[in-house]
């Protein structure tokens, strides 16, 4: 790959400047993360078919990504092309009580939204910092709510550059997972539908639930949420601070006072240190209570050790 004729290629089909060698650590909630050797934000549908059919010549597989709340990017980084799907890939679509949003939009955005037009059901998510993109595919969720409960169809397109549609029949939504993670392409768009509520009622539930987020959680510091998976009948948090993790800590990572599941960056963290810490915290569970942790947040990219 000649990187300077690549970055001539890529910038043919977007109007924002395509970034090269670019940190990720700008992009991830954790603040961590190597270079990309080129980064890309479509705005449209067109600009995002152009890229992904010049990638398909290349033979090449684009990493896409929403607003980095839920990956650990290796501190060498990611090889190829890097697609963020953020603001300019966000509009909504409105009817009724149905809405049509680019895999872009923010949770946040479209909880206080849908609150706001009377319609209960997102509520849980205004504290996720995910983008419809990552949370579709992760099924993301909280308080007894997931996403997937309320998704009517889903927009992909295939790395090939081919546009599909999947109705609600074909999606399958699992704890932390969805068959989207399998499918051979992005999500660009997702259609959810809620039910008539009352504004004050969801406005009240929002505050309330932010408010419960900030007692529990670590948000003074970068993290990615969750590191682990509840384990069947059980949870990651509870293991971890039985097992007296709090505090550990490996370079600028450390598992939470606050939270055992979550593993915060103190300042400068490298991917090598939370991916360390990680391993030590699944040992450590493992020898005590036979138990082994998986991660929920994805590991991308190229990592050392
Ligand atoms: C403080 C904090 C609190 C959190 N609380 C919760 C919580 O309560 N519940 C919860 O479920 N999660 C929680 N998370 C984790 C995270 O916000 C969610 O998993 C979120 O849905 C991830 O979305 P994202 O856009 O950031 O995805 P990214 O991190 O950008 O990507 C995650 C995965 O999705 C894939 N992906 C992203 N966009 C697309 C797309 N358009 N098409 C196909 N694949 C795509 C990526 O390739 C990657 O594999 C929290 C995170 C933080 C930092």
């Amino acid at each position: 790959m000649n990187k300077a004729v690549w970055q001539k290629e890529l910038q043919g089909f977007v109007k924002t400047s395509v970034l090269i060698n670019e940190p990720m650590k700008k992009h991830t909630t954790w603040n961590i993360g190597g270079p990309a050797d080129f980064m890309v934000f479509p705005s449209s549908e067109e600009e995002l078919i152009g890229i992904l059919q010049f990638l398909h010549s290349e033979d090449s597989i684009p990493f896409v990504m929403g607003n980095g709340s839920n990956i650990l990017v290796g501190d060498k980084g990611i090889r190829g092309v890097v697609i963020r799907l953020a603001g300019a890939f966000s509009k909504r679509t409105w009817r009724g009580n149905e809405v049509d949003a680019q895999a872009g939009a923010l949770l946040p955005s479209l909880a206080l939204e849908a609150a706001e037009r009377s319609l209960t059901g997102m509520e849980f998510a205004a504290g996720i910092p995910g983008s419809f993109g990552g949370a579709i595919r992760m099924n993301a969720g909280a308080y007894g709510n997931t996403i997937g409960e309320y998704v009517t169809k889903v927009g992909l397109t295939e790395y090939s550059g081919t546009k599909r549609e999947l109705t609600v029949d074909e999606l399958t939504f699992e704890y932390r997972k969805s068959n989207l993670f399998s499918a051979d392409g992005i999500v660009t768009s997702v259609t959810l539908k809620f039910l008539e509520g009352d504004r004050e009622q969801s406005m009240a539930k929002i505050k309330e639930l932010l408010q419960l987020r900030i007692r529990k959680q670590p948000l003074e510091f970068p993290s990615c949420g969750s590191v682990f998976r509840n384990p069947v009948n059980d949870h990651a948090g509870r293991l971890i601070e039985m097992a007296n993790l709090r505090g550990t800590q490996i370079g600028g990572a450390m598992v939470s006072r606050k939270h055992g599941n979550f593993i915060i960056n103190l300042g400068g963290a490298k991917a090598k240190d939370v991916l360390n810490l990680i391993e030590a915290v699944q040992r450590r569970v493992e020898d005590s209570y036979g138990v082994h942790l998986e991660t929920e947040v994805k590991l991308v990219g190229e990592f050392e050790r």
